[in-house]
């Protein structure tokens, strides 16, 4: 469908459109936002005719106007909550999770970030009035952390058949960055067809920290985890998804921003993620969970256990 409506664009020839699907550029509107100097890179025609294509798309996309605030307020209603599975937590959270945004979680090694993220992936495939989406989860594994015997136990210590939970799971592992862009491509895709109410990348940073090393790559760092997130942001919206993803804090202070309780990522993930939770480690199997960020919460913070059989308030 969008293949058509760029081929129709005037300008655009059938190598043009293929160059440009090949890049990402896969309908109108991303095309409407882009600046004709990348365009015509990516294509390889001239900055004029790209400010042609670009204006034609403009006039075709949809882009959208303003609405009121008593629509955004019905569509506000359509928003998931999902639960944590501890009740503090998700106060802490007014109700849960939200779809339709990206909530990040933050933390050093062992925080407890990939066991919320096992717990979640069960809640979200149980019935709405239970705290869950009632959907399918999809989650892009980067550190090959997921775990099914996680899931089974977790299910089973709340009552849940693991047998009807883990057919709903869909794990890839992810072997970089590019990899990790394309599967965020794929699930957007399975989103079509299957219920996909909870996306999971865990962990969303690693790959690029460990691609993209030094100060002379931060630049490009920052955008291509830009696009990424917004594509995350585009599966929440269309799919009515909550969208989870997980990030380390830095203990090495010359690498990346240097306060070791900053999450990495930057502004770019700062202002893109809507919930930012940061864990860190009490005593034993207890972790603190603070909500440091949120367009309607206040801050604060709540103690949540990770047990044999998940996240407990
Ligand atoms: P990270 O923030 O690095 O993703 P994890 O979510 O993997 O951290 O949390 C690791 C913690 O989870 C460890 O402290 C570990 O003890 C605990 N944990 C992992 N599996 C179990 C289990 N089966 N029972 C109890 N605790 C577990
Ligand atoms: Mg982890």
């Amino acid at each position: 469908m969008s293949e058509e409506e760029i081929k129709e664009l005037p300008g655009v020839g059938p190598a043009t459109a293929e160059k440009l699907m090949d890049s990402g550029y896969k309908d109108l509107m991303a095309i409407a936002v882009e600046s004709p100097r990348v365009l015509a890179d990516v294509a390889e025609i001239g900055e004029a005719t790209a400010g042609k294509i670009i204006n034609a798309a403009k006039k075709a996309a949809d882009i959208g106007g303003f609405e009121t605030g008593d629509q955004v307020l019905q569509k506000r209603k359509e928003i998931g909550k999902l639960s944590t599975g501890a009740e503090s937590f998700d106060d802490l959270l007014g109700g849960g999770i939200e779809t339709r945004s990206i909530t990040e979680f933050y933390g050093e090694f062992g925080s407890g970030k990939t066991q919320l993220a096992h717990q979640l992936a069960v809640n979200a495939t149980q019935p709405i009035d239970q705290g869950g989406l009632e959907g399918e989860v999809v989650i892009i594994d980067t550190e090959n952390s997921f775990r099914p015997e996680r899931i089974i136990q977790i299910a089973e210590d709340d009552d849940i058949d693991p047998e009807e939970v883990l057919p709903k799971i869909h794990i890839a592992r992810a072997f970089n960055t590019h990899h990790q862009m394309l599967l965020a491509d794929k699930a957007l895709e399975m989103g079509e067809d299957s219920p996909i109410k909870l996306l999971i990348v865990d962990s969303l940073t690693s790959h690029f920290r460990a691609e993209y090393v030094g100060r002379g790559a931060l630049a490009e760092r920052q955008q291509t985890l830009n696009k990424h997130l917004h594509k995350l942001l585009k599966f929440a919206d269309r799919h009515n998804a909550a969208i989870i993803v997980t990030n380390q804090v830095t203990s090495n202070p010359d690498q990346f921003f240097g306060d070791p309780t900053k999450p990495i990522g930057g502004n770019i993930l700062g202002h893109t993620a809507t919930f930012r939770i940061y864990l860190r480690k009490s005593k034993g199997n207890k972790r603190i969970a603070r909500l440091v960020d949120s367009p309607n919460m206040p801050e604060g913070e709540a103690v949540i256990r990770i047990e044999e059989g998940g996240v407990k308030g």
